[in-house]
C-alpha cells in the first residue's frame, strides 16, 4: 500500500486527491494531513481518514482542531499525533512512513516541505507551482541529485508529461500549454479597472482556489506555468508558448522535430492528473467524465493578448532574467492579488504592483531555501508599500 502525506488536504487539490484515494482505499493509505486553517474540514478529513500524523498552520489551529474533533465526538484515543507549524510539516514530508508526497498547499508555504521530500527521494506529486517559480533551480538540482521524481499535477504540465512520454526528450523542440483565456478574455482591456473581486472569481471552466483563480483571471497563472514547464522539462522560455484555448479540453501539446504535434485531451476534472501522478508509471480506470465524440464540438485556438494581460509578459521576462526575478514576481503577485480582493486594488494594479515591485528588488542568485524564503519577505514587504501608495492615492486622482 502506498502511503502517503497530503500538504494542502483541505484545498481544491487536496480535497479532489481525497476523493480519488476514496476510490482506490486498497491501493492507497493516509500517512499525513497537512492543512492551513480550515478545522472544520480538516477534522472530518481525520475522522475519515485516519492518518497517522496531522498538522496545522498554527498552534491556535491546532487547538481549534481539538474542539472540532471533541464536537464530532472522534474519541481521543484515535487521535493522530497532532502539530503544527514549518518544521513539522517538513516532517510530515521527509517522514519514513510516507512514500508520496502531494504537493498542494498555495503559495511558498509549501516550499520547504516540498523541497525537503525531494532532498529524501520521495515520490512527489507537484500541484504548488509556487515552488518552482520561487525557487526552480534549487528543486531541480536536488531532484537530479537524490534522483526524486516529480508528476506534474497542474493539468497542462500532467499534459505535456504525457506527451512527452511518446518521444525522446531530445526530439521535443516546443511546448504548447493551453489556456482558457479566463473570464476577461473577450471583456475591452478598458473594462478592466471596474472589474470586482467576484466577476475574476467566476471562472469559466476550472473550480480552484482564490488565488489561481485571480492569476488565471490575469493569466498570471499561465506566466507561472511557462516559468514551471521551463524547469521540469528544461524548456527555454522561447520554446515554450501559450494558446488560448476557451474549451480547455487540449491541456498541452508538444511539437517534435519531424513536425508532429501530440496533444494530450481530456475533461477539466483534476481528478485525471492527480491520479495520473499517484499510478504512474501504471494507467487505471479514472472516475472522470469522458469527452463524447459522437457529438459535434468545436475547439476554438488563438494567440493571448499580451497587452492586456501584461503579467503573462512579465513572467516571460523574469525567466530569462534568471536568479531570484520569478521569486519575487511570484511574491508580489500573492500581495497584489490579496490587495485586489479585499478592494484596494483595481484588477489592472494587480500588474502594476508585480512590475514596480520586480523594478524594485534586485534579482539575485539564492544558495538556499532559506535564502529564497528571504528573497520573498523582501519581495512581499516592497509590494506591500507599492499596494499601500496606491491606496493613498484617491480614486479620482488615479482616473
Ligand atoms: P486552495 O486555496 O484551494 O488550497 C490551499 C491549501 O493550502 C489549503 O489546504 C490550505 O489550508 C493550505 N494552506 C495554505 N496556507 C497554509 C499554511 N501556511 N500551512 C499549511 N497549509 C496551508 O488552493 P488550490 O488547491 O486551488 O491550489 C493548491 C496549489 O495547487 C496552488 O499552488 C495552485 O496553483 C496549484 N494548482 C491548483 C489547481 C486547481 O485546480 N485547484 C490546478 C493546478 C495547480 P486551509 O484551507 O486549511 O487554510
Amino acid at each position: 500500500m502506498r502511503k502517503i502525506t497530503l500538504l494542502g488536504s483541505t484545498g481544491s487539490i487536496g480535497t479532489s486527491t481525497l476523493d480519488v484515494i476514496r476510490q482506490r482505499r486498497e491501493q492507497y493509505g493516509v500517512f499525513a494531513l497537512v492543512a492551513g486553517r480550515n478545522m472544520y474540514l480538516l477534522a472530518r478529513q481525520i475522522e475519515e481518514f485516519r492518518p497517522a500524523v496531522a498538522v496545522v498552520a498554527s498552534e491556535d489551529a491546532r487547538a481549534n482542531l481539538k474542539i472540532r474533533l471533541q464536537e464530532l465526538g472522534f474519541p481521543a484515543s484515535q487521535w493522530p499525533e497532532l502539530l503544527f507549524g514549518p518544521r513539522a510539516r517538513v516532517a510530515a514530508a521527509v517522514a519514513g512512513e510516507a512514500d508520496f508526497v502531494m504537493s498542494a498547499i498555495v503559495g511558498v508555504a509549501g516550499l520547504e516541505a516540498t523541497y525537503e521530500a525531494v532532498r529524501k527521494r520521495k515520490m512527489i506529486g507537484l500541484a504548488n507551482k509556487e515552488v518552482l517559480v520561487a525557487s526552480g533551480a534549487l528543486i531541480m538540482d536536488a531532484a537530479r541529485e537524490s534522483e526524486a521524481e516529480m508528476i506534474p499535477v497542474d493539468s497542462e504540465h500532467n499534459g505535456a508529461h504525457q506527451c512527452l512520454r511518446a518521444g525522446l526528450r531530445a526530439e521535443a523542440i516546443r511546448l504548447y500549454l493551453t489556456a482558457s483565456g479566463g473570464p476577461f478574455r473577450e471583456t475591452p482591456a478598458a473594462r478592466l479597472r471596474s472589474v470586482t473581486p467576484e466577476e475574476a472569481l467566476n471562472h469559466p471552466t476550472w473550480k480552484m482556489g482564490p488565488r489561481i483563480t485571480i492569476d488565471s483571471a490575469t493569466m498570471m497563472n499561465k506566466g507561472f506555468e511557462v516559468i514551471e514547464a521551463c524547469w521540469l522539462f528544461g524548456f527555454s522560455p522561447a520554446q515554450v508558448s501559450v494558446v488560448v484555448h476557451p474549451q480547455s479540453s487540449v491541456h498541452a501539446m508538444v511539437e517534435y522535430v519531424d513536425g508532429s504535434v501530440l496533444a494530450q485531451v481530456s475533461a477539466t476534472d483534476m481528478k485525471m492528473p492527480i491520479q495520473y501522478a499517484l499510478t504512474y508509471p501504471a494507467r487505471a480506470e479514472a472516475p472522470v467524465p469522458r469527452l463524447d465524440w459522437s457529438l459535434p464540438r468545436t475547439w476554438n485556438f488563438g494567440p493571448p493578448d499580451l497587452d492586456k494581460f501584461p503579467l503573462l509578459r512579465l513572467a516571460y521576462q523574469a525567466q530569462e532574467a534568471g536568479g531570484s526575478a520569478t521569486c519575487t514576481l511570484n511574491a508580489a503577485d500573492e500581495v497584489a492579488v490579496e490587495a485586489f480582493l479585499r478592494r484596494e486594488l483595481a484588477f489592472p494594479a494587480i500588474a502594476e504592483v508585480v512590475e514596480e515591485t520586480l523594478s524594485r528588488v534586485p534579482a539575485r542568485q539564492a544558495g538556499s531555501i532559506g535564502e529564497v524564503l528571504e528573497i520573498d519577505r523582501e519581495s512581499r514587504e516592497a509590494a506591500r508599500e507599492s499596494v499601500r501608495a496606491r491606496a493613498a492615492v484617491p480614486a479620482q486622482a488615479e482616473a
